[in-house]
């Protein structure tokens, strides 16, 4: 098959968070399994930062100036050629700077607001895609579109090039439904669709443009990042008022847990933590630890329990939890240390948190992708009180690195970590119940007696978490087979 993938963010070029991660990986994983795959994405200005830092080459392609019609005007995008690390898998980035030249991706950092002309930037990015993918001459069996930010994608498919990708279908994955794309319903006449199109069974929402729903409505396939988020969005509590579409389309609709690039991610090759360490010499994790300690000026204390935590400074992460029982929590021995970029309020609840246990707290306000490494290795735990989590990485992550993860029992992470106290012998990490301090606060007292008082027990907790195999095949393998079963795929008839 010729699988087309289009998003926003494809790492190690650019990256917000989960996303980037699995346009980075996936394509990979798909290549490797014996298919072509071309990556789509736009030139954000963190791309050309990433690509010099780490030496990528990207250089204008062939053929590389695309009209895209935006509304009544014309813009350009200019085809920019990477390839993914390791890979032949191209990657095309659409560069236009009035568009995608800016300091954030999809928020202005000064203001931390949405940029105003979201709408607009990426249904050029969309309809960019689809016109580069005609004027390159692919040829495309699966067009595997990401996110609201290519939710278009799809839909121009179906609704305006159906003849110019004639026996391609197309697929769409969700990887937070919490991310709509909602705009003014006038922004309609950007996307040079029929205005027959805004109507409540296609792309509008509540009076609004839903860049996502026009995903979810209009992909021949829909898959999600866990098996257990594809059920909750079926809800009232998990679905954000989309839950009637999942319902009504849940046969096409498929939970597929995200995979981890383990040349990245593991302590027996990461060349970003001080020490390597693996099952048979655990040893290195301890060097890593102090190392991290150092980092985040906390007393370099072997005995301390050590909790990490990473992730998007959101009501969805669940921190706040952390807060409201802060003083409990730090009545005990253990040292805590959380990586985060995000809103202003859980900044300023964070920093008076660190001022008042400077011993034990530490917080880093930061995007640090070494500093991210530097914990997974380091930590003794890793906390994610999640509230919901389509999938979650750093679980992932962190099972690999011996750092037990104490999670929230809540979509990708019911999926990935099996909990002490149900599964025994075969126990991964902790599990509580989502949204309560308390469970939590349950939950990570547990821990710190198995840690301090069972050591042989919590050594088979991390041996048997650094065991699990969450690679990338599997998850391209459940791709590949969802796509094969929809009729009209054709293993290629084109070689
Ligand atoms: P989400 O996509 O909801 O942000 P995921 O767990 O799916 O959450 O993916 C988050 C990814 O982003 C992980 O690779 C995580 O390590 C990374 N990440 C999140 N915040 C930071 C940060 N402040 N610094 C470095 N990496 C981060």
């Amino acid at each position: 098959m010729h699988i087309v993938m289009v998003g926003s963010e494809v790492a190690p070029f650019s990256k917000t968070g989960g996303l980037g991660d699995v346009m980075g990986a996936l394509p990979i994983a798909f290549e490797k399994a014996g298919h072509k795959v071309t990556v789509f994405s736009p030139l954000h200005r963190e791309v050309r930062e990433n690509a010099e830092q780490s030496k990528l080459d990207v250089e204008p392609a062939d053929n590389d100036l695309v009209s895209v019609p935006v509304g009544d005007t014309e813009e350009k995008a200019r085809l920019v050629k990477g390839f993914l690390p390791g890979s032949g898998v191209p990657v095309f980035f659409l560069e236009n700077d009035y568009y995608f030249d800016r300091s954030g991706l999809y928020v202005d950092p000064k203001t931390g607001e949405d940029y105003p002309d979201n709408s607009e930037r990426y249904i050029f990015f969309c309809r960019g895609a689809m016109l580069a993918c005609l004027q390159l001459g692919l040829q495309v069996d699966v067009l595997h579109a990401h996110d609201w930010q290519a939710g278009l994608v799809p839909t121009y498919h179906k609704h305006m090039y159906a003849d110019d990708f004639a026996g391609a279908i197309s697929a769409f994955t969700v990887h937070n439904v919490a991310f709509q794309g909602l705009f003014w319903h006038q922004d309609m006449n950007l996307t040079g669709l029929p205005w027959e199109l805004f109507n409540w069974r296609q792309l509008e929402f509540f009076g609004n443009l839903s860049l996502l729903k026009a995903g979810l409505v209009n992909a021949d396939l829909l898959t999600t990042v866990s098996k257990q988020y594809a059920q909750e969005i079926q809800t009232e509590d998990f679905g954000m008022n989309l839950e009637g579409i999942f319902r009504e389309r849940n046969k096409d609709l498929r939970g597929i847990v995200n995979g981890v690039d383990y040349s990245l991610w593991n302590p027996e090759v990461d060349g970003m933590i001080p020490a390597k360490f693996s099952p048979q010499d655990l040893s290195g994790k301890a060097i890593c630890k102090k190392e991290l300690q150092e980092q985040f000026n906390l007393p370099r204390r072997q005995d301390a329990p050590l909790i990490g935590m990473i992730g998007r400074l959101v009501h969805q992460k669940g921190y706040d939890l952390v807060l409201e029982e802060i003083e409990r929590i730090m009545d005990r021995n253990l040292q805590i240390v959380l990586l985060g970029k995000g809103e202003q309020r859980y900044r300023e609840l964070l920093g008076e948190a660190t001022r008042r246990y400077p011993d034990k707290f530490a917080v880093k306000l930061d995007f640090d992708e070494q500093c991210a490494h530097l914990i997974e290795a380091g930590a003794d735990m890793f906390l994610m009180p999640s509230r919901f989590e389509p999938c979650g990485l750093n679980q992932l992550y962190s099972m690999k690195y011996a750092t037990i993860p104490l999670v929230a029992a809540t979509g990708g992470l019911v999926d990935t970590v099996r909990g002490h106290r149900e599964h025994g012998k075969n126990a991964t990490g902790f599990v509580f119940q989502p949204d309560s301090a308390e469970e939590l606060v349950n939950a990570l007292r547990m821990a710190l007696d198995i840690y301090s008082q069972r050591p042989g027990r919590w050594r088979e907790i991390m041996l048997n978490a650094m065991n699990e195999d969450w690679s990338w095949d599997r998850s391209a393998g459940e791709y590949l087979d969802f796509f094969r079963e929809k009729p009209g795929v054709v293993e290629s008839n084109r070689q």
